[in-house]
């Protein structure tokens, strides 16, 4: 049932840190431009920060689930109608702060875009606390959530450097989850419902869940880290396809939403002009890591990469996803023999 290729738990975290570590302001790094989005409302609930925006007919809060200890990394959607649905977990470290932001509330559903464990690391403590939540994946990343062995084991081969980080997942009962559909609608009441809208690329278990009444798509990692300090492309291990990343783009251009709901990290109302640049910044990035691929070794190409000005003043954990993102980027390359740098090395060695 379900996949045959290793997953990792790769997980975007690219938090800029001063020199005493302390968060630092957005200064222009992007290249993608976004506009903020309309009247949200910051509540501190003790030591939580979340922000509160009221849609026609729902209630959609984003609670900062600090991943790997860091603010504005990653977080949870909470889409209130008549039901209430939660939108991807974080990691199993962070699921005392998110249990503790959800508190006191009947939870009906929670959407996993996909089994990431910054995505879905969480699902297990979730499944423990909220026992009348069911659980909706993809077919394809369902066995991981009854059984995350694989996906620690992949984390920790993809990256050990972070993997104690991501905390300790714990399966889900078999009765708690439901596989969805492409196309899938799931009524939350007062006219609000997910759409699950299969959007492989970042992995091939990637869905997005797509809310028409309001024109929130809620993007997962299908159109990458957005926003300070850096944008990136998604393009972690084992194999990030670009052809059916770009084929998932368009599909979501053509839901034609108005608002984007990044895990990492927060909500964007240019939308569309989002969607549009992603392919390009996707292929520009792998260019990037080609170019230098074909002058130097595999091992030395990620701080080659991380010696560009725009990741100086990252910290550790954002430079640890960079180089996740290139040894992913590298092995999608390794997939694609000929690339324009492959074939102009070929070239100069024929003469
Ligand atoms: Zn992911």
């Amino acid at each position: 049932m379900g996949e045959s290729r290793s997953v990792d738990g790769s997980t975007p975290s690219l938090r800029r840190t001063g020199p005493q570590g302390a968060p630092v302001a957005p200064s222009g790094f992007t290249e993608r431009t976004s506009q903020a989005p309309p009247s949200p409302i910051t509540l501190h609930c003790g030591t939580l920060l979340t922000s509160m925006m009221p849609l026609r007919n729902a209630t959609l809060s984003v609670i900062d689930v600090t991943q790997f200890g860091e603010p504005n990394a990653g977080c949870a959607y909470l889409l209130s109608a008549t039901k209430i649905a939660l939108i991807d977990t974080g990691t199993a470290a962070s699921a005392p702060r998110l249990l503790e932001a959800l508190r006191g509330l009947r939870l009906d559903y929670v959407f996993i875009t996909h089994i990431h464990l910054d995505h879905a690391g969480a699902a297990g403590h979730l499944a423990l606390a909220h026992p009348e939540a069911l659980f909706v994946v993809h077919s394809r990343g369902l066995p991981y959530l009854l059984d995350p062995t694989r996906l620690v084991a992949g984390v920790r081969a993809a990256s050990p450097t972070l993997a104690p980080m991501y905390g300790e997942p714990l399966p889900v009962d078999g009765d708690r989850v439901a596989a969805c559909a492409d196309g899938e609608s799931f009524p939350l009441g007062l006219d609000i419902a997910l759409v699950a809208i299969e959007t492989p690329g970042h992995a091939p278990h990637h869905v997005c869940f797509f809310e028409p009444t309001n024109g929130v798509l809620f993007a997962g990692d299908a159109v990458g880290h957005h926003g300070a300090p850096v944008d990136l492309p998604l393009t972690v291990p084992p194999r990030f396809d670009p052809a059916a990343s770009r084929a998932s783009i368009v599909r979501l251009l053509g839901l034609q939403p108005r608002t984007l709901a990044f895990t990492h990290y927060g909500l964007a109302n240019d939308a569309p002009a989002l969607l549009m640049a992603y392919p390009r910044h996707v292929d520009e990035w792998l260019a990037r890591v080609d170019a230098l691929r074909a002058r130097l070794g595999p091992e030395e190409v990620p701080d080659a990469v991380l010696s560009e000005p725009r990741y100086a003043l990252l910290s550790p954990v954002g430079r640890e996803v960079v180089r996740l993102c290139v040894r992913g980027a590298l092995l999608t390359l390794d997939a694609q023999p000929e690339t324009r740098a492959s074939q102009r090395v070929r070239e100069q060695r024929a003469g």
